[in-house]
């Protein structure tokens, strides 16, 4: 039997998978167009997509449901749909591990607003669409899900709840940090620094810490975040960078940090302690796959290293 995703990562590191917006636009999703309706109309793109991370070396697959809230999907008319988008999602990703042992993580991202009393939406509504996602992504047999591109405690909250309401066999709390003007820390957006939102993520049942995205957030700024959690929590931690800064090259968004550029920087995210490492936005499978090369060669090493 497959072992548990919080048992497998005690055993070893496990290797996450890389964007999946940026390659929804290359497989011809317009910008703004609604990506997780794609696991319903065009469910072949989605997972010939996620079949690429696999074939990179991927252990876990985030689904294709970043934006799968219904308050996310009601601004393309598909609120409607949520449960089945969600359902949908899982499945996909399942079948593109085929035969292989590979965790499916839901992803539940921002529902993309703020609540009263900084904004128009009410903490219930946004609760609630939470819990229905996350009931969806666990129904279809999610092994963990991911609350992830988080900034506030608040919000992050609700996911955490809803996770674990829905049965959630691991529940994983990601946040967003910025690097500061002066390039001294990194906090979120709403002012949360790493210690204290692994404080909240352990004091509220998180199984899993975690960090991605964010503006100036490389891997080293990632192997920072990576020691301050673990100094603040004994939980494991999660790590998912961006391919370095989106610059405009010929009217394209492109990002700067490339395959083997963003590898070296895997040994010592490993060193760090981080159980999970994946990348967030830009990367691709050619990212991954020079990933599963570092996770593999410093791992070839410390086994080399133990038994000497
Ligand atoms: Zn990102």
């Amino acid at each position: 039997m497959k072992k548990l995703l919080l048992d497998a990562i005690r055993e070893r590191p496990r290797l996450a998978d890389g964007a999946m917006g940026t390659q929804l636009m290359f497989a011809g999703l317009e910008q703004g167009g609604c990506g997780e309706a794609w696991n319903l109309t065009h469910p072949e793109h989605v997972l010939a997509i996620q079949k690429r991370y696999v074939e990179a070396g991927s252990d876990c697959l985030l689904t294709n449901t970043f934006g799968g809230s219904r308050i996310m999907l009601n601004r393309h008319g598909n609120a409607g749909k949520a449960a089945e988008i969600n359902r949908a999602a899982v499945e996909i990703a399942r079948a593109a591990f085929g035969g292989r042992d590979g965790y499916v993580i839901g992803d539940i991202g921002p529902f993309g607003g703020l609540m009263e009393p900084y904004g128009d939406f009410r903490e219930a509504d946004v609760a609630e669409a939470f819990a229905e996602q996350a009931r969806a992504l666990v129904q279809a047999g999610a092994d963990a899900i991911i609350i992830e591109t988080q900034t506030s405690l608040e919000e992050l909250l609700l996911g955490i709840r809803a996770a674990k309401e829905a049965g959630a066999p691991c529940v994983i709390g990601s946040m967003a940090y910025d690097v500061t003007l002066d390039g001294s820390t990194f906090r979120t957006m709403m002012g949360v620094d790493p210690e204290r939102a692994a404080e909240f993520m352990e004091e509220h049942g998180a199984d899993i810490v975690a960090l991605n995205c964010g503006t100036g957030m490389d891997m080293e700024r990632a192997r920072q975040a990576v020691k301050r959690y673990r100094r603040a929590t004994s939980l494991p931690v999660m790590a998912q960078p961006n391919a370095g800064q989106p610059k405009l090259v010929n009217m394209k968004v492109v990002y700067d940090e490339g395959p083997e550029h963003m590898a070296a920087g895997v040994g010592p995210l490993l060193e760090a302690g981080a159980a999970i490492i994946g990348a967030c936005c830009g990367s691709t499978p050619a990212h991954i796959q020079a990933f599963r090369a570092a996770m593999d060669l410093h791992r070839g090493a410390e086994v080399g290293a133990s038994s000497l």
